[in-house]
């Protein structure tokens, strides 16, 4: 689904990831989760265009549900995968503590994540890593803003051409832990750095842009903003 000029929307109604289409060429925001795989190959048939055109992953941060597919990309073209240098290491891979997909609200999630291959997702990948401000050389030249709490090495990616912020999972609009909609952090026990995650808030507000994509839930076309706001009022946890 095209949500802005050129910027697709694809995933689950768990997980999302994106693709920007610029001049031509072809960046992914997040790769979703490991069988999702099938969806990349259907979107690029939809759109006249093959896998091996994709130039670049951008990862918004190295969770494992947003990691997914991007090893596959990588080895069916000459794709490089970028991610902020704090989440580049030990692996690029990490998972949530497993005590949060106890909570009977997340087990869906838990069951979805089981079904797509969520744990066989690879560590190891040569990766490109990107640091705050950066313009990155990739299709469409986002911008990188490092939002660290969720992950340390958490950003956003913000496409001002297009009125677009990525936010990965520094804000979401829908927590699949809880099962909980409109613009909010995560649960708590997701995040590596709670506070930090609640100040990071105050550097995505900044951001001017009218449509805000998530990692987790629907996009919001009220502006970045409002969206910090009204997570604010939906309080931290
Ligand atoms: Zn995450
Ligand atoms: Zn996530």
């Amino acid at each position: 689904m095209e949500v802005a000029d050129g910027v697709h929307r694809f995933g689950t109604r768990m997980v999302n990831w994106y693709l920007i289409e610029r001049g031509g060429r072809l960046t992914l925001v997040d790769a979703g989760m490991r069988g999702y795989w099938p969806q990349l190959t259907d979107a690029l048939r939809s759109l006249g265009r093959k896998v091996e055109e994709v130039e670049a992953v951008v990862l918004t941060h190295a969770h494992a549900d947003h990691v997914g597919f991007a090893h596959q990309v990588k080895a069916n073209s000459d794709a490089v995968i970028w991610v902020h240098e704090r989440d580049a290491e030990p692996g690029l891979r990490r998972f949530p503590p497993f005590r949060l997909y106890l909570r009977p609200t997340a087990w869906p999630l838990l069951a979805h994540g089981l079904r797509n291959g969520l744990l066989a997702t690879p560590d190891a990948a040569e990766v490109r890593t990107y640091t705050d401000g950066e313009v990155l050389e990739v299709p469409g030249r986002p911008r990188a803003r490092h939002l660290p709490g969720h992950t340390r090495g958490n950003c956003a990616l913000h496409l001002a051409d297009a009125s677009v912020v990525f936010s990965g999972d520094a804000l979401v609009t829908f927590d699949p832990y809880r099962r909980r909609r409109g613009p909010r952090l995560l649960i708590k026990g997701v995040n590596e750095d709670n506070d930090q995650a609640r100040a990071s808030l105050d550097e995505l507000a900044v951001l001017n842009a009218r449509l805000l994509l998530p990692g987790h839930g629907e996009p919001w076309r009220d502006g970045v903003a409002a969206a910090v706001a009204e997570a604010r009022r939906n309080g931290y946890w």
